[in-house]
């Protein structure tokens, strides 16, 4: 069984301007980068093409081209730090719980809410009990540090409702900021909240020693992969030694497969990054193991686990 933790579906009224020019800029730097002279307007006239995807169609099929059972899916709410978008996020989140009635026995959907949003901890309890979602997607960047006191009140909503918790880590693009995805600020949540289960995204990146030596004595983190895929063509030793630190202080069962596309999953097709890691027994660098069992773990069976699929 393969199980993505980390997707999210997007349509052009979702978000900001401003996030979208932020989208658009990032592509467009990565296209220049690999070579295309292609202009803004252009990339923006692809995006349009493959990234509005309302009910989750074009998900589902992507899924079944790269063999993926199941995805976890969420917005992420940049209101407060990007301007809102024109569907306020209470609407998205609840067209997410849609997408998961849609798809049955595909998809399973979070919430995103923005802990300091004055009826934040209402929009997890609606997610939960009216839209079946079965965790909260928070992204610090936009504009807060996760141990922040405003935050405690949907920490303890979550672990009340049994929802998991997932958070971005690691550095990010600007105009967004860095220092608010610090795994370090994360560690007052884990110890002040022993029951909530807290998914880390992308290994922290550039802190995945710092993440995974938080996770050492941490019995509640977990951590998924999604990201990673960008940074494999240069970063391939990186990535099986920070993998290799998650499964030994985290635990095996604590490390999950993800993709977050479909930003990603445009030029690193989620099917070749499956194989990346269904291969590493056999590929990992000299010095470095992986078990099958593990990468099994990793591809969908800690996800089962976890979300009692
Ligand atoms: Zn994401």
């Amino acid at each position: 069984m393969i199980v993505d933790v980390h997707r999210h579906v997007q349509h052009k009224d979702w978000s900001s301007e401003t996030w979208h020019e932020m989208m658009l800029t990032l592509r467009h730097n990565f296209m220049l980068s690999q070579g295309e002279k292609v202009t803004l307007e252009d990339v923006g006239k692809e995006v349009d093409t493959w990234y509005d995807d309302p009910q989750a169609d074009k998900l589902i099929e992507s899924m079944d081209q790269a063999g993926i059972d199941m995805a976890v899916i969420f917005p992420v709410d940049w209101g407060l730090g990007m301007g809102e978008g024109k569907v306020s996020i209470e609407e998205v989140n609840r067209l997410y719980g849609e997408m998961v009635q849609r798809h049955p026995g595909r998809l399973v959907s979070f919430v995103a809410v923005d802990p300091r949003r004055p009826n934040a901890v209402e929009l997890l309890e609606k997610g939960v009990r009216e839209w079946g979602a079965k965790g909260l997607k928070i992204h610090p960047s936009a504009g807060f540090y996760p141990n922040d006191e405003s935050c405690y009140p949907i920490y303890r909503k979550a672990v009340e409702l049994d929802a998991i918790v997932l958070t971005h880590t690691g550095n990010i693009i600007p105009p967004m900021r860095s220092k608010f995805t610090q795994p370090l600020y994360l560690d007052d949540v884990l110890v002040d909240f022993p029951e909530l289960k807290l998914i880390c995204a992308h290994l922290g990146f550039g802190w995945w020693q710092e993440l995974s030596f938080l996770g050492w004595r941490r019995n509640n983190m977990y951590a998924d992969i999604s990201g990673w895929q960008r940074l494999v063509g240069n970063d391939f030793d990186t990535f099986c030694r920070a993998l290799r630190a998650m499964l030994n202080r985290l635990g095996p069962d604590k490390v999950m497969f993800g993709t977050d596309g479909p930003t990603l999953s445009r030029d690193h097709p989620d099917g070749d990054w499956i194989e990346l890691v269904r291969n590493l027994p056999e590929t990992a660098p000299q010095g470095i193991s992986f078990t099958s069992e593990e990468v099994e773990g990793i591809l969908g069976e800690n996800a089962k686990q976890l979300l009692e699929l």
